[in-house]
């Protein structure tokens, strides 16, 4: 019995062969639910859909388009009835000092995080009214919550508080339709944001300031996303979980 059987799942930014969502589609999907993975190129979004097995489904998104989120929603809703759980994944980072952000560096950032997680949960939210009943889950990040980063400059830290702030706002205006919402706080993981782009002195150095003396990996988030999309947090709303190796303590 998987934690998940008959659920429908909708992912962002699930694409991405190494990425988070992609590990998280993966793992719902052992766990019985049908996944829908939502990315820019319709392409890659249907064979990553297609990586997962017979019977999940992969369209084209760009969540910074609410129309684009509305339209993903509606077919979703049009071929399956219902949506159960909402991963906002997808998101990108520039690594550029405080007077290196030019307009369209602080759009790019904050569209894809905060204004694509407004957007997608604005196009699910009436499905998962009507079903009294949703998970929502937010991804974050431990630089909202510390600043800067390697990976992300303060354009990212502010997206992605962001996106904390609107989790706990969504939370709180849908308790009472039983829709729970959730944000997930990653520290340094593997995947393609942070791939080759660390010399061995920088890695040393992150490492240096994770307790747990390792990197995360895709699975590690992977499996907090699967506690908060599951019945295991039915009484979890606005929290948000650090997945960081101890890196706040
Ligand atoms: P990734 O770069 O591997 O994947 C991001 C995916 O988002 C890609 O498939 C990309 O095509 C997609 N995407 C970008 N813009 C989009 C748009 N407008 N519409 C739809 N899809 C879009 O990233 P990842 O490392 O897997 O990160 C996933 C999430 O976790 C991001 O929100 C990221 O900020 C956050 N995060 C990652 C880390 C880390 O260390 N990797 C740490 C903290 C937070």
């Amino acid at each position: 019995m998987g934690l998940l059987d008959g659920k429908f799942a909708v992912i962002t930014g699930a694409a991405s062969p190494r990425g988070l969502g992609k590990a998280t589609a993966r793992l719902f999907a052992e766990h019985g639910a049908t996944i829908a993975i939502l990315d820019l190129d319709a392409g890659q979004a249907a064979a990553a859909a297609a990586d997962l097995g017979a019977g999940h489904v992969g369209l084209a998104c760009d969540v910074t388009d609410r129309a684009s989120c509305q339209a993903a929603a509606d077919t979703l809703l049009a071929r399956w009835g219902r949506i159960d759980i909402l991963v906002n994944n997808a998101g990108i980072t520039q690594p550029l000092k405080i007077m290196d952000i030019a307009p369209e560096n602080y759009e790019a950032v904050t569209d894809v995080s905060l204004r694509g997680t407004l957007y997608m949960s604005q196009a699910v939210i009436p499905a998962m009214r009507g079903q009294n009943a949703g998970s929502i889950v937010n991804l974050s990040s431990v630089s909202a919550q510390r600043g800067g980063g390697i990976f992300g400059g303060p354009h990212y830290s502010a997206a992605k508080a962001g996106v904390l702030g609107l989790t706990k706002a969504m939370a709180r205006e849908l308790a009472p339709d039983q829709v729970r919402v959730n944000a997930i706080c990653p520290g340094f993981i593997a995947t393609d944001i942070t791939a080759g782009k660390l010399t061995p002195e920088m890695r040393a150095q992150v490492l240096a300031g994770i307790p747990m003396g390792r990197e995360g990996t895709a699975a590690d988030v992977a499996g907090c996303a699967l506690f908060l999309a599951s019945e295991l947090s039915a009484y979890c709303t606005g929290t948000e979980v650090d997945v960081n190796g101890g890196s706040l303590i």
